[in-house]
């Protein structure tokens, strides 16, 4: 699981994240929705340290960092790989064909041979249903292909939580379809994950906690459903009227 205890990140004197504390069970899906702006990828970004907040504590498993700890390359590492994060844009390796991209990293990072991590990179194209593009480059897949290479590629290095930043946001509706049914099933296999996503439908019926972000600070949690239909902030009713 995750727990976050008091969050708070700035940029020079501009705060971003204020104050926020956020506990994820494992096993669960949490969708984090909230206007633009709001700090929702920053907050993502401290959960595996891309970016490293001003203060509070983060709880990963049992990766535990505080503030002013230093943090060693080896635990960073080890944090970093038990966190696997999925972005919009899909950053994968141009050069490299999608097997390679997802069998790449596990020889760099976990150390696994060739042949075993070709073979694992099979396994999970086969389960985001795109096995016949092991050999294509990722410039002749489309953007919803593209982006299920790239959740394979974060899978291969075996993490027990997924974060994904507005996955589908850069896909035709249609497209991301294919790319929320991947995710739905990495949830119906209990995955721990944190979602920031518009997709409300998703939200609905995917996740056990919504978690609603403005100004810095979650303003709202609990069961999706409950929000949606009777939210008890102004700013989230003002929100939810926007995207739903
Ligand atoms: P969106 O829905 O548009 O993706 P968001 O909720 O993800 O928004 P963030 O990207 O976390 O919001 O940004 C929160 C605030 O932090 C914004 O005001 C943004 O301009 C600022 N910000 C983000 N990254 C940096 C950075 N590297 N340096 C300075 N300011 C930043
Ligand atoms: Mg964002």
């Amino acid at each position: 699981g995750i727990r976050l205890d008091n969050i708070s990140k700035r940029y020079g004197d501009h705060l971003v994240i204020d104050d926020v504390s956020l506990n994820v069970e494992p096993g669960t899906v949490t969708a984090l929705i909230g206007p633009s702006g709001a700090g929702k990828s920053t907050f993502l970004r401290c959960i595996n340290l891309l970016e490293r907040p001003d203060s509070g504590t983060i709880q990963v498993d049992h990766h535990t960092i505080e503030p002013g700890k230093v943090i060693n390359a080896k635990d960073l590492a080890a944090l970093r790989r038990t966190v696997g994060m999925v972005f919009q844009s899909f950053n994968l390796f141009p050069h490299m064909s999608a097997l390679k991209n997802i069998s790449f990293p596990q020889q760099k990072v976990l150390g696994r041979s060739k042949e075993e991590a070709d073979e694992r990179a099979l396994q999970l194209l086969e389960r985001v249903g795109l096995k016949d593009k092991a050999h294509q480059h990722p410039g002749r897949c489309s953007g919803g292909q593209q982006q299920r290479i790239a959740i394979a590629r974060a899978l291969a290095l075996d993490p027990s939580i997924m974060l994904f930043d507005e996955p589908t946001s850069a896909l035709d509706p249609e497209v991301g379809l294919e790319v929320l049914a991947v995710m739905r099933e990495l949830a119906d296999d209990g995955m721990t994950m944190i979602v920031v996503t518009h997709e409300m439908q998703f939200a609905r019926d995917v996740s056990d906690t919504l978690v609603v972000m403005a100004d810095c600070k979650i303003i709202e949690q609990g069961d999706p459903r409950a929000i949606m239909s009777d939210p008890q902030e102004d700013r989230t009713r003002r929100f939810l009227r926007a995207v739903l």
